[in-house]
């Protein structure tokens, strides 16, 4: 090797090989589908095992049935550098979310393995198990697990739509692993990933450093005021729960737009008893709150709790607001984002530091270990869809990036 600078991918055989695996579970429109610990899962699991060991890796998988590819270092004392993501995917998903990922990581192992570079560090690639969610609740349980955030065992008693049990679906597609659940040091973790949003592509950008992952907070609320009869109940004897859900769906749009880069949402509203001729007597809503500094996550939590009692005061109704769920905000590893940024530069690509805005395995990583992310463009910003689409190459600059970023950290012998 002359200069390891110089050193690329193969932007053709990575295209090739995402498009062989989208093939696994093909949709009519061009989508993949793929749930977690289905015969499909298995196939593809099967599928990337192959490629790994003639890349020259060793496979290996844990009690979650998370598949680890490894690549010695020079230094066989040293933990690994990781990067990876997941192979599960929406019911009508896309071919690149998380894929990508895991295939971007199989791509450096290749070219590692064909230019002959030795690491100190090993490196690692890292298939998650059930990121998703799509088929068991929640999602990134096999990054959870390894981080020490999910109960491996609590996981195995989860159960799908169908009633069907994670463990035993685990052991039907012969992915319940002999190795221990995470409890290992990990040098470094990298994943590359679809934007899953239109800003890189608007932009006109090759590459997204990722220095922050949105923190998430889930309220419901539950709105009680007084059924009656349309016709005869004068307007200001009216307790109308959904005219004080309207005023409160206003308030949560009108905190995002406040605390930008934050957003919220009321994805879903139900009215009781529902019928046209009588006031909603109750209103039941759902918030879904996000910013990357936990500090202001928390007080547009607060702001937006106290607008919700004002309004319900004004309209006579009673609110009772539910805490669903917290996701703390992801501060990335500087010295890992560093290393994603200035792999961009020394490959010429055009890139901007960014925020994700949806949770990636990498946020659970990054509690135990340094981490960050790499994001690519994706058409239209479209995701968790069959239409997501990526242009080749923007594969290829985002497995250039992840190759320089696990280098930098994995140190170059000789
Ligand atoms: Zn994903």
């Amino acid at each position: 090797m002359n200069d390891i600078r110089s050193l690329r991918v193969d932007g053709d055989r990575l295209w090739a090989s995402l498009m062989a695996m989208a093939e696994i579970g093909a949709t009519p429109g061009g989508g993949s589908n793929r749930l977690a610990l289905t015969y499909l899962d298995r196939d593809a699991r099967d599928l990337l095992g192959g490629w790994c060991r003639e890349a020259g890796a060793e496979v290996s998988v844990d009690g979650i049935g998370n598949m680890f590819a490894r690549r010695a270092g020079t230094d066989a004392s040293l933990p690994p550098v990781m990067a990876g993501s997941h192979l599960d995917t929406q019911p009508m998903g896309g071919r690149f979310d998380g894929v990508l990922g895991v295939l971007a990581a199989l791509e450096v192992l290749r070219t590692l393995q064909d230019a002959g570079v030795a690491t100190r560090h090993p490196v690692e690639l890292v298939n998650w198990t059930n990121e998703e969610g799509a088929r068991f609740a929640p999602a990134m349980i096999g990054s959870g697990a390894f981080a020490g955030l999910q109960d491996a065992r609590l996981a195995m008693g989860l159960k799908d739509t169908e009633g069907l049990r994670f463990g035993d679906e685990l052991d039907k597609i012969g992915y319940r692993g002999p190795d221990a659940i995470g409890g290992r040091p990990v040098h470094a973790y990298f994943e590359l990933h679809i934007e899953q949003g239109p800003i890189l592509e608007d932009e006109g950008l090759d590459i997204g450093v990722v220095t922050h992952a949105q923190g998430v907070r889930w309220l419901d609320v539950t709105l009680i005021g007084a059924a009656g009869h349309t016709g005869t109940t004068p307007m200001d004897r009216r307790r109308d729960a959904l005219v004080a859900a309207a005023a409160m769906i206003e308030a949560v749009a009108e905190v995002g737009r406040r605390n930008e880069p934050g957003v919220a949402t009321v994805g879903q509203l139900r009215i009781e008893p529902g019928s046209r001729n009588v006031i909603p007597g109750r209103a039941a809503f759902s918030v879904d709150l996000r910013h990357p500094v936990a500090a202001t996550l928390a007080a547009m939590t607060e702001e937006l709790k106290a607008a919700i009692q004002e309004s319900a005061k004004a309209a006579g109704v009673e609110a009772k607001i539910t805490d669903v769920l917290y996701f703390a905000p992801t501060a990335f590893d500087k010295s890992c984002v560093g290393a994603v940024r200035t792999a961009a530069e020394s490959c010429g690509y055009r890139h901007r530091d960014i925020v994700s805005g949806g949770g990636h395995d990498a946020c659970n990583i990054a509690r135990i270990a340094p981490a960050a992310m790499v994001f690519c463009p994706c058409i239209d910003g479209v995701s968790h869809t069959e239409a997501e689409n990526i242009r080749p190459e923007w594969a290829t600059a985002g497995a250039n990036v992840l190759l320089h970023a696990i280098l930098a950290k994995a140190g170059v012998s000789g």
